[in-house]
């Protein structure tokens, strides 16, 4: 078929069916602007609008509102990236450009119309992909489908979080189901002591890597194995291995039927670690050499990445599991149930000890790093028993600090700016911080009117939010005052995150009569929007929720203080652009990197934040704004008293003057001045280009090379 003989609506099929629309507001805006109530009522999802609208009716509709020629070019764009050769990673990829990179996960986080992460591990491996398709480095992602994903999060009128399951229904998303190399429907098979499980492969296409995910879901289980793959981080330990199998074993036989040899294997946290094993007996039984020296040719190439200083989240399994899942695998490996244990334990005889998924990968990886320059640390310190001989600082795990995904969290009005001010090319200069550098020429009047225009929408997006939640809780004082919420020209702050203990999101509130004056200000007020998920299982982190939730509906608290139901993808998308501060309150060092701050920066939202994982490195005096100095407190309670103290402080000798010291024109240019030298001392060094570019230049090539000289 020629190409002008396409036609449109299959053009918009052609783009609903690669996640790279996700990333390109002038795509969105052709859905949009086809049907916006139906766009809105299909949660986003371009595959489900389109099997809601005949082919007829889209060129119709396409007449009528004069969009041939921006479908075609899009379609264009499309069809031009996919087929470019001349990236930075074809150029630089070397080795990898036969052998790619294969990058497991067990969440990917790429849109809020595909549920398949929970938070920030799966936001990151999403943006993960899509830096990796931008640059071009040839890169294959492996996860799990769940089909009733993360859930759904209900406030019931006590506050206390209820969770919903939605299934995601294959026909109304773009995956594909995979076929093996003879055309047939791909199933991989994974055998245990108590039976076999199995899974089919489906594939999405991020841009230019391919994504595969595994589904056990399949006629070949048992009713209880089916339901396997259903849900995130959902039940016991037992099930915790089994979709570990999947996911590891599973993914690395995926490989195999479609006869891809991977040049990297990059685990994204432990709970892919067995995928080492399963390369590790394809390669014995290949090149028929023992356990020991596939192990070392397989560490050559492996690469992993450690996310949490919280010991609870790394993965820990009993003998007896072990034994029952992997006892016919370690067999095949040769190797004694002690020797096969000691592969997960830190003190290889210590029959105690149960298999940690994180030893493993630590053993098996000649690269691995944390996530930001404090995390490397925290890690050094956290596994220095596995080198016994060195000193703490000679402990071989480095750090790569995450970044974002820009074209995913700035928004469509800022980039427009940007375009103007930076140039048309400026996203793939992204790196180099003479690119951001010229922020400063950004008029403030312009960046400031911008900026307003972003924290209407948001504001118009919370009061329909409100306005739905509180109809649903028969919350009729905030239903009469649903256009009294939330003000503009109120200094605005977000505060979205897991609610986990160590995360402390109710810092804020500790002191309810001095927070209590900063809301009530009569000239100069603040107002805050929290959102956040606490785990189904964590009831600590519900009553924390709780807390803040009821704090909430108190009428004298409504128009200042609101909980918006549900964090997600689209949420976080709202909140990071359209908010005056952003603040993050975690317990020094529990947090690892974080990366809602860095999508901030690019919108020219403010940090405010305790000086722990990117922040600490981030931070200059005046390109955000600092908790405290860095002190920790061996008492978790002082140290919540004393940052919650610094918190305040900061607000009111600080933050607050500085946002309301307005000059001519109702803008405050100290507080714009700030704005633009965050953006320009953090859009460059934050964002996920960059850390594909290091995992590439420190971790990729050096493996690949190493694979290729030993193979
Ligand atoms: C970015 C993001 C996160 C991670 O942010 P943190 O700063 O690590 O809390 C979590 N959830 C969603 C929906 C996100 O978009």
């Amino acid at each position: 078929m020629a190409d002008k003989d396409i036609r449109l609506h299959e053009r918009l099929r052609a783009l609903a069916q690669n996640l790279w629309w996700t990333w390109h507001p002038e795509v969105i805006r052709l859905f949009t602007d086809l049907d916006p109530y139906l766009w809105r009522q299909v949660d986003h999802n371009p595959v489900a609008f389109l099997n809601q609208v005949s082919p007829d009716e889209v060129e119709k509709r396409a007449s009528e509102l004069v969009l041939h020629s921006r479908i075609n070019y899009a379609f264009r764009r499309l069809n031009e990236y996919m087929t470019a050769n001349n990236t930075w990673g074809f150029i630089h990829g070397g080795n990898l450009n036969h052998r790619p990179v294969v990058y497991f996960s067990a969440e990917f986080g790429i849109h809020e119309s595909l549920p398949i992460y929970s938070g920030g591990l799966g936001v990151l491996s999403g943006d993960h992909l899509k830096s990796a398709s931008d640059l071009g480095i040839p890169l294959i992602g492996i996860g799990l489908l769940y089909e009733q994903g993360y859930f759904n999060q209900y406030l019931n009128k006590d506050g206390w979080q209820e969770e919903s399951y939605v299934g995601l229904e294959i026909e109304q998303s773009p995956l594909v189901a995979l076929k093996d190399t003879e055309g047939k429907p791909l199933v991989v098979n994974v055998e245990t002591r108590t039976g076999f499980l199995h899974a089919r492969v489906w594939q999405l296409q991020v841009g230019r890597v391919p994504l595969f995910l595994l589904d056990s879901n399949i006629e070949e289980n048992s009713e209880e194995d089916r339901q396997l793959t259903s849900r995130l981080y959902g039940g016991d330990n037992r099930l915790r291995i089994r979709q570990e199998l999947v996911l590891g074993i599973g993914g690395a036989r995926i490989l195999q039927a479609l006869k891809i040899h991977p040049g990297v294997l990059h685990l994204n946290e432990g709970h892919s670690a067995f995928a080492i094993l399963e390369e590790i007996r394809r390669i014995m039984d290949y090149d028929q050499i023992p356990f020991h020296r596939a192990h070392r040719r397989v560490s050559l190439y492996s690469v992993f990445t450690t996310h949490t200083p919280v010991a609870a989240g790394h993965d820990r399994f009993s003998p007896d599991l072990m034994e029952e899942h992997l006892g016919i695998f370690r067999e095949k490996l040769g190797l004694s149930h002690d020797d096969f244990m000691a592969l997960g334990r830190i003190s290889p005889n210590d029959n105690s000890e149960p298999f940690c998924m994180t030893v493993l990968a630590l053993k098996s990886s000649q690269r691995t790093n944390g996530v930001s320059a404090i995390h490397g640390t925290v890690s050094r310190h956290m596994w220095r028993d596995l080198w016994p001989g060195r000193r703490e600082s000679e402990v071989p795990i480095g750090h790569i600090t995450n970044g974002v995904h820009v074209l995913s969290w700035l928004a469509p009005q800022m980039n427009q700016l940007y375009e103007t001010r930076l140039g048309q090319d400026w996203a793939t200069r992204m790196v180099h911080p003479d690119v951001w550098g010229r922020i400063a020429e950004i008029d403030d009047e312009e960046l400031w009117e911008t900026h307003q225009s972003l924290k209407m929408r948001l504001i118009q997006f919370v009061r329909r939010r409100l306005q739905l939640q509180s109809e649903r809780l028969g919350h009729t004082d905030t239903i009469r005052q649903i256009d009294n919420i939330l003000d503009p020209d109120v200094l605005t702050i977000g505060c979205a995150r897991r609610l986990a203990a160590y995360k402390r999101g109710d810092l804020i509130l500790s002191q309810p009569e001095r927070f209590e004056s900063l809301i009530s200000d009569p000239q100069r007020p603040i107002q805050i929007i929290f959102a956040g998920k606490a785990h189904p299982r964590d009831d600590e982190g519900k009553r924390l929720l709780q807390r803040i939730a009821q704090y909430s509906y108190e009428r004298r608290h409504i128009r200042r203080v609101v909980f918006v139901e549900n964090y997600d993808y689209n949420v976080a998308r709202h909140l990071v652009q359209g908010v005056d501060v952003w603040l993050n309150t975690p317990r020094r060092p529990l947090e690892a990197c974080g990366t809602s701050g860095q999508k901030v920066v690019l919108n020219g939202v403010l940090n405010l934040s305790v000086l722990d994982g990117w922040w600490n490195e981030a931070f200059d005096g005046r390109n955000g704004f600092a908790i405290g100095h860095g002190a920790m407190h061996n008492d978790p309670e002082e140290q919540y008293r004393r940052d919650a103290e610094h918190l305040y402080e900061t607000l009111e000798k600080i933050v607050i003057p500085l946002y309301y010291e307005r000059n001519t024109g109702g803008i405050s240019h100290k507080w714009v001045g700030r704005m633009k030298h965050a953006m320009q001392s953090l859009g460059w060094r934050f964002n996920a280009d960059r850390m594909v570019k290091d995992y590439t230049g420190r971790f990729y090539l050096p493996a690949a090379i190493a694979t290729s000289a030993e193979t």
